[in-house]
């Protein structure tokens, strides 16, 4: 008794109405390669299937034979070939029958779609390309037909918070190289949502029409940055929701302000050759991090340059002294707190810094929304999904569009669901 491919493919993937014929190794068109080819016939008992309604109708006739690309057996480029029937569909006329492994009209089955998809989670679509001996092109289709199997059957319920970013994408500063994202931000499900092109109004409404005004109705959280187009939309259209100006966001802005400081200052002084200079080379980092992590040698330059009447270090210290606003436990408390701290913002004769502290009083309400969400949201996911963003779109170096970024960034974050039949058996 021999073990038969044929025995080994009705285990893992048999299609009723179907039999798997003869297996031949074959030879590659061009090159010296070594193929099997794989023909299967249809099943004599069995009507075809009307690929429209997929209800049995009588036979009309036969097309010639194509061939489907499988995932590889042995390393080997595998093929299925068939020669589909037509059908008489009392319904749809004279239609091609329901041919299940096939997901469309290119030449690659449903298995070798999810074959290639879940790998191209693992590598970069041109490394798996070549490690399967496929195209580019091949591999971008497959995960395409995979990312819209996943939107077309992912369930978008019990949707709470959301976060909303903008994030830039490429090289040049167009409007087109920027993205509106969509997070689902709840504890029990982080997710990519939606992503779109730019992020003006019409690009974010676009967004929440096509998840639906069951999902937008049902938000209880709002997250974004202080960006008006945003801002705009979510007060229109999701009030019911709590909009939350994220400790993320705000930390940022701090940030990019002591860094202004620092680059302006740094110009200043070596414009005068001014010995103190020195004392800002090299401190981008140690004052952008959260100052409790600085340690160690790096924890002694930032004590001596704090020590020093730089303007650099006054903006520090209001960046790191906003800080405890995060842990106040009453609103009105972590009120007078951000008046007091906007108040010497706008006292420093900081221009980055007093631009940061108007920006917090013109929104100080979205602002103290954080209080009430308290514990209801968590202040990292955007962060967290932003920054596995930045891996995809820098992977994205060998994406030549758009569009094929924004298929590997729902395939790599979307959490979609998966043909399973398909799916599961090869890796
Ligand atoms: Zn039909």
């Amino acid at each position: 008794m021999q073990l038969q491919i044929k025995t080994i493919l009705n285990a893992i993937q048999h299609f009723p109405g179907f039999v798997y014929r003869d297996i031949r190794l074959g030879r590659e068109l061009r090159g010296r390669g070594r193929t099997i080819e794989i023909r299967i016939e249809p099943h004599a008992g069995i009507p075809a299937k009307c690929s429209r309604c997929l209800q049995p109708a009588p036979g009309y006739d036969r097309l010639p034979e194509r061939s489907w690309q499988f995932p590889p057996l042995w390393g080997l480029v595998t093929w299925f070939l068939y020669a589909a029937r037509r059908v008489n569909c009392a319904e749809h006329g004279v239609v091609v029958e329901h041919v299940p492994w096939s997901g469309g009209k290119r030449p690659v089955t449903i298995a070798m779609m999810c074959f290639l998809s879940r790998w191209a989670r693992r590598l970069s679509w041109r490394e798996t390309a070549r490690a399967f001996q496929t195209s580019w092109e091949c591999v971008y289709r497959s995960v395409e037909w995979f990312v819209q199997w996943g939107l077309a059957h992912r369930k978008l319920e019990n949707v709470e918070s959301i976060g909303v970013d903008e994030l830039h994408w490429g090289k040049s500063q167009r409007a087109d190289n920027f993205l509106t994202v969509i997070y689902q931000i709840d504890g029990h499900c982080r997710r990519l949502l939606w992503v779109g092109k730019r992020r003006t109004q019409a690009t974010l409404r676009r967004g929440l029409k096509e998840l639906g005004p069951q999902v937008v109705g049902g938000l209880r959280f709002v997250c974004t940055d202080m960006w008006k187009p945003y801002l705009n939309v979510i007060a229109a259209q999701a009030g019911q929701a709590l909009h939350v100006l994220d400790r993320f966001h705000i930390t940022t802005h701090l940030n990019q302000a002591v860094d202004q400081v620092r680059r302006a200052e740094s110009g200043r002084l070596r414009a005068i050759a001014s010995t103190r200079a020195a004392q800002l080379k090299d401190m981008r980092w140690k004052l952008l991090r959260r100052g409790s992590r600085v340690r160690g040698r790096a924890r002694d330059r930032l004590n001596a340059l704090v020590a020093s009447k730089l303007a650099t270090a006054r903006a520090w210290i209001l960046k790191e002294t906003f800080a405890p606003f995060w842990k106040y436990k009453s609103l009105t408390w972590a009120g007078y707190f951000l008046d007091d701290w906007t108040w010497r913002a706008l006292r420093s004769r900081l221009e980055p810094m007093q631009k940061v502290a108007r920006m917090l009083r013109s929104h100080r309400s979205l602002l103290m929304n954080w209080f009430k969400a308290k514990g209801e949201i968590s202040s990292g996911a955007v962060e967290g999904l932003n920054n596995k963003i930045r891996v995809v779109t820098r992977r994205s170096y060998g994406f030549r569009t758009y569009e094929a970024m924004e298929i590997a960034l729902y395939h790599t974050l979307g959490r979609l669901p998966e043909p399973e039949q398909f799916a599961h058996k090869f890796c």
